[in-house]
């Protein structure tokens, strides 16, 4: 359909009227609150570097020594000649951390709910996913050739209804799989799925359940190891758990960690892990240093939640709507795109970076300012953000 120059052309017009079209910016320096963006200096309120360790020069250091010791490619896929000493090291680490037999490195979060999935199921089987979920988890059902059941978001009851449908059609000895496969952060809402309850529905329905805790690890629990230490969920509750490295741990990549046999079954069967280039070793080694500030550094969590609570206090006096959140992601719903896109702009004006989030990222009519704190903001910046909205309402 669109293997014609016009009918391109016509689309991205149509992208604009709409107020859907997104345009890159340019940044001139590293992570952190104050960044220059399109050769402008701005406060930013945008970033999923949420413990302000994307540029910590231990992190940065370590990367550089490694990037000494190993050169800076690869080389290869894991399963060729690309494993590193540094990956294997990480892979420990992060099984130990976060309590799972093993982990497993994928280059990125997407890539690791691609092959994961994929790997898991076949046709005839079905994935109840629920209906808010991230992108990246939506592309790997569909790929997938399973079907795929979306329940209303955080819904247990609509999804335990899914389950007695399922369980009716199937027959006695006619044995299909399924899984249940939930963002355990929402990345655009800031809440947290009931990971409790669908370890029950899973267990009950002999089901795989799968988390992607993208946005919680290294944000929650009292070590940082995320959503399932903060709920307190092993690996028999939770048996597949994923998170990136590329957001509150600051450097890139992601894992898989649960059971032995899961580990060794992935690295025999997803594609995303087998074929494609290991991730730079100096980036597993800058992501074990990265590990050890999160677990040694607990003031990073213990700031970010004061200036979340500042935040949310400021702006209920403000008489601004936020989202139920009790996380770094603290979105303005706002409903209408276009009213998005002028606050953003009315912020931008005053140096403030904030994203607007539109269709198709969310719903529609559900268009919001998605902001984002980091442990490196102070309380002066959150005044600012807040003195800025309340220029702007
Ligand atoms: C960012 C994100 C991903 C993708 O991870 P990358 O490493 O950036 O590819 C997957 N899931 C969720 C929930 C995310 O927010």
């Amino acid at each position: 359909m669109k293997n014609d120059s016009k009918l391109i052309h016509a689309f991205l017009k149509e992208k604009k009227q709409q107020s859907l079209y997104r345009k890159l910016r340019i940044s001139g320096s590293a992570q952190g609150p104050l960044m220059q963006m399109d050769g402008k200096k701005v406060l930013t309120f945008c970033s999923n570097d949420y413990l302000g360790l994307a540029n910590h020069p231990d992190v940065v250091g370590a990367f550089q020594q490694a990037a000494n010791q190993y050169g800076v490619g690869s080389g290869a896929a894991h399963l060729i000649n690309g494993h590193s000493i540094e990956h294997q090291q990480l892979e420990e680490e992060l099984a130990l951390f976060t309590g799972r037999d093993r982990a497993l490195l994928f280059s990125t979060g997407y890539m690791a709910n691609l092959g994961t999935v994929n790997a898991l199921l076949e046709r005839g089987d079905y994935l109840f996913a629920d209906r808010l979920n991230h992108a990246s988890l939506i592309d790997a059902g569909l790929l997938s050739k399973a079907k795929m059941k979306r329940y209303s978001h955080a819904d247990v009851n609509a999804l335990e209804k899914l389950y007695k449908q399922f369980s009716r059609s199937q027959k006695a000895d006619d044995f299909t799989n399924s899984m249940i496969l939930t963002d355990g952060v929402f990345s655009m809402d800031g809440d947290e799925a009931p990971l409790q309850s669908l370890a029950d529905i899973a267990r009950k329905n002999q089901a795989w359940l799968m988390v992607d805790d993208a946005h919680g690890f290294g944000v929650l629990g009292k070590n940082g190891a995320g959503q399932l230490e903060q709920d307190n969920l092993s690996q028999e509750d939770i048996p597949i758990l994923m998170a990136t490295l590329g957001k509150g741990v600051g450097t890139a990549g992601a894992f898989i960690a649960g059971s032995n046999d899961l580990i060794e079954y992935l690295i025999q069967t997803a594609r995303t892990f087998i074929y494609t280039t290991a991730m730079p070793p100096s980036i597993a080694a800058a992501t074990r240093v990265s590990l050890k500030l999160i677990k040694e550094e607990t003031w990073r969590r213990e700031k970010l939640q004061a200036l979340i609570q500042q935040f949310k206090q400021g702006a209920n006096q403000l008489g601004v709507k936020l989202m139920p959140s009790n996380t770094p992601i603290q979105p303005i719903l706002l409903g209408s795109t276009e009213r998005s896109l002028k606050l953003s702009k009315t912020l931008s004006d005053q140096g403030i970076l904030v994203s607007a989030i539109r269709p198709p990222t969310v719903p529609e009519g559900q268009s919001r300012l998605r902001v984002t704190f980091s442990a490196n903001h102070t309380t002066d910046h959150v005044e600012q953000l807040l003195h800025a909205l309340e220029q702007s309402f």
